[in-house]
């Protein structure tokens, strides 16, 4: 493993290696889903409403960081239903009849799944309001005077969106959505819950504390929750009998760079570097991206949410600020520091 994987241990987007092995630990039913009780409370009543109106789900939105279970539910939701899913995501679809042809190949009931919806076109994001609205897809054959517009029906469908930036949505398409569901980060409670469940496929041996201690390291993410017992399943079997406690985990954890509190050395490096190099901030996104030389959409999208929620970083107008804890956390103090947060308060 060269360093840049061990840096990046924490990103909780998909690896490509990791799509298949998600697959055979992937919830499939609401029992499995642990945590987000409200979005599951809300989804039971309006899929058992649905079903007994014989009618489709209306159309809802997921958003929040990556890995905290939108396509997950999105499969649940199709299974409880009892009907197909297909799944896509925004950058897959680049012209108007690829979405055509997409939803033309639905049946009755169905659920298509957009996965990074925000990705999509315009003209591609046009097609979709018909079709979301009325069920059918407008379509122009010909040119100039002869042209005409023919109306194709369409199967009733579900369309479930997700996205990890929900303000880049265009207003007319978050508008066509019956529901907006926003996924929270989950507590080490839930997530041990879920390293426990996954250690039970996986038939891997754990305990109580092993498992909390990956929790804890997990910045409230099922999906990095499973990338670190999977590691740490390593180093118990080739460093201990096998069995995942807390002590294997602590060690296992620390040998991969994931501190206590979940940060990794990419987080580190940003917030010791906005207090060394930025005087705690404000600094913008683009500035401290190139200053720690990682893309800025990593750093919005992966570091910035788990940062922001455990109150490392905070948000401002003129740009990103380091918190007291921050720098509490780091052993650094910053002369003046405490005049800029009054500043912006
Ligand atoms: P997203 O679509 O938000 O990026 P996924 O739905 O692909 O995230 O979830 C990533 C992995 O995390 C899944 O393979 C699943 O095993 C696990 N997971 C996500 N949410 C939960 C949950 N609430 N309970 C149990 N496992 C979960």
């Amino acid at each position: 493993m060269d360093i840049n994987e061990l840096e990046r241990i924490i990103d909780s987007r998909a690896k490509q290696d990791e799509i298949e092995g998600e697959k055979s630990i992937r919830p499939r039913r609401f029992e499995d889903y642990f945590g987000q009780e409200e979005i599951k409370r809300n989804l039971k009543i309006f899929i058992e409403a649905a079903k007994l109106r014989k009618e489709p789900l209306d159309h809802m939105l997921f958003y929040g960081p990556p890995g905290l279970g939108k396509t997950t539910l999105a499969g649940i939701i199709a299974n409880e239903m009892g009907v197909n899913i297909k799944i896509t995501t925004g950058p897959a679809i680049e012209r108007p009849g690829d979405i055509a042809a997409v939803l033309n190949n639905l049946s009755e009931g169905d659920v298509l799944f957009i996965d990074e919806i925000h990705r999509l076109n315009r003209q591609v994001e046009e097609v979709l309001y018909s079709a979301m609205e009325d069920f059918a897809l407008d379509i122009m054959i010909g040119k100039g005077p002869a042209a005409k517009s023919i109306r194709i029906e369409l199967p009733k469908f579900t369309l479930i969106g997700a996205t990890t930036r929900v303000g880049m949505l265009s207003a007319p398409l978050r508008d066509r959505f019956g529901m907006l569901n926003h996924l929270e980060f989950y507590t080490t409670e839930e997530l041990a819950r879920i390293v426990m469940h996954s250690a039970d496929l996986l038939e891997v041996q754990i305990d109580r504390e092993g498992a909390e201690e990956i929790a804890r390291r997990s910045r409230g993410t099922p999906r990095l929750a499973n990338r670190l017992l999977k590691r740490v399943r390593d180093f118990a079997m080739v460093m201990y009998d096998g069995k995942i406690t807390q002590e294997v985990a602590e060690m296992a954890l620390n040998a991969l760079k994931v501190d206590p509190c979940g940060l990794d050395s990419l987080d580190r490096r940003m917030l010791t570097t906005m207090i060394d190099v930025f005087g705690g901030g404000p600094v913008g996104l683009e500035t401290i991206s190139a200053a720690i030389g990682e893309d800025a959409g990593t750093v919005e999208d992966v570091c910035e949410p788990y940062l922001m929620q455990q109150g490392f970083l905070q948000r401002t107008l003129r740009g990103r600020m380091v918190t007291g804890k921050c720098l509490q956390y780091f052993h650094r103090s910053l002369p003046g520091f405490g005049e800029q947060l009054s500043m912006k308060e």
